[in-house]
């Protein structure tokens, strides 16, 4: 039996089992001050017997053991979560920790639309923009964690929005997150009507991450997920024509576009990805014990 929280910007989920078909419990905490979050949690796996957990959280997280600041929160917008201890929660049990995106990725590879492959991305386009990447079943890691959202990608000719990334301004988070669209079109994404230029030029941004992700690593597999994907499934086959159309039968790439349809898909959990993500990793951490 495992464990899992994953650490949401809103709210949290504790999630015990040992796979989708397997969920024991499920318990929805709101994300506040870190206190109270991490206290309501501590006491909801207080009250379950389990094996290992798995953290799967909002970031930035300091993910190098060696480093002091092992498993806190660092550099965060949320600011009142910097320095934030999200190991505390481990007590002496084995345990994971790794980005939100990180997780969903590894579940998907586990229970998902990955399964069988070796190498995969996980994008969600919602608040913000995550991804994770994937190879030789493991997610990339450098000094730190993925924050491939952020990348700088050349504007649709025509687009004259400045981005509202608090660090770059028009990196594609900036671009094509929901707060951006929301920002553009100046009212709710779900309320931004389907033929809005927002959305092209949304898909744009998007289209050119997976450009540089295709040429970058050419993962066997994208899936694009989150909150405004989600909402507006018609964003999909706008950006796989923007991809194919971008990529201009480059090198390897006939093998991403003459098969599109199941090289971008979307995540075969749906919304399970994350706590499910959480799961993945706490038995990640019971394997390596
Ligand atoms: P989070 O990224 O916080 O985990 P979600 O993935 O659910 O959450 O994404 C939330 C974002 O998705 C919000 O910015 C919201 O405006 C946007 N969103 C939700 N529904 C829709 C929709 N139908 N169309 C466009 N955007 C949407
Ligand atoms: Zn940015």
């Amino acid at each position: 039996m495992f464990a899992g929280v994953e650490l949401g910007g809103t709210k949290c989920i504790c999630i015990l089992g040992s796979g989708p078909d397997d969920i024991r419990d499920q318990v929805a905490v709101p994300t506040t001050t870190p206190e109270d979050t991490l206290g309501a949690i501590a006491e909801i796996l207080d009250s379950w017997d389990f094996h290992a957990l798995g953290i799967a959280g909002f970031g930035p997280l300091q993910l190098d053991p060696a480093a002091p600041d092992y498993g806190c929160v660092v550099n965060s917008p949320k600011r009142s979560w910097n320095g934030a201890n999200l190991l505390t929660l481990a007590g002496d049990k084995p345990f994971a920790l790794d980005t939100d995106v990180n997780g969903a990725a590894l579940a998907e590879g586990r229970w998902g639309a990955a399964q069988g492959l070796d190498s995969w991305a996980y994008i969600t386009v919602g608040t913000g923009i995550g991804i994770g990447s994937i190879s030789g079943r493991q997610p990339l890691r450098g000094l730190g964690h993925s924050e491939a959202g952020h990348q700088r990608v050349p504007r649709l000719a025509g687009d004259g929005f400045a981005g509202n990334c608090p660090f770059h301004g028009d990196c594609v988070e900036g671009m094509a997150s929901g707060p951006a669209i929301e920002a553009r079109a100046n009212r709710k994404g779900s309320d931004v009507a389907p033929d809005d230029p927002a959305w092209a030029f949304a898909a744009h941004s998007i289209a050119m991450l997976c450009h540089n992700l295709v040429l970058t690593s050419l993962p066997q597999r994208i899936l694009i997920g989150g909150g405004v994907v989600t909402g507006q499934p018609q964003l999909l086959d706008q950006i796989r024509a923007r991809l194919i159309d971008s990529l201009a039968g480059y090198a390897a790439t006939a093998l991403v576009t003459g098969d599109i349809d199941n090289f971008l898909q979307p995540p075969g959990l749906g919304s399970h990805a994350g706590p499910l993500g959480a799961l993945a990793l706490a038995q990640d951490a019971a394997r390596l014990k």
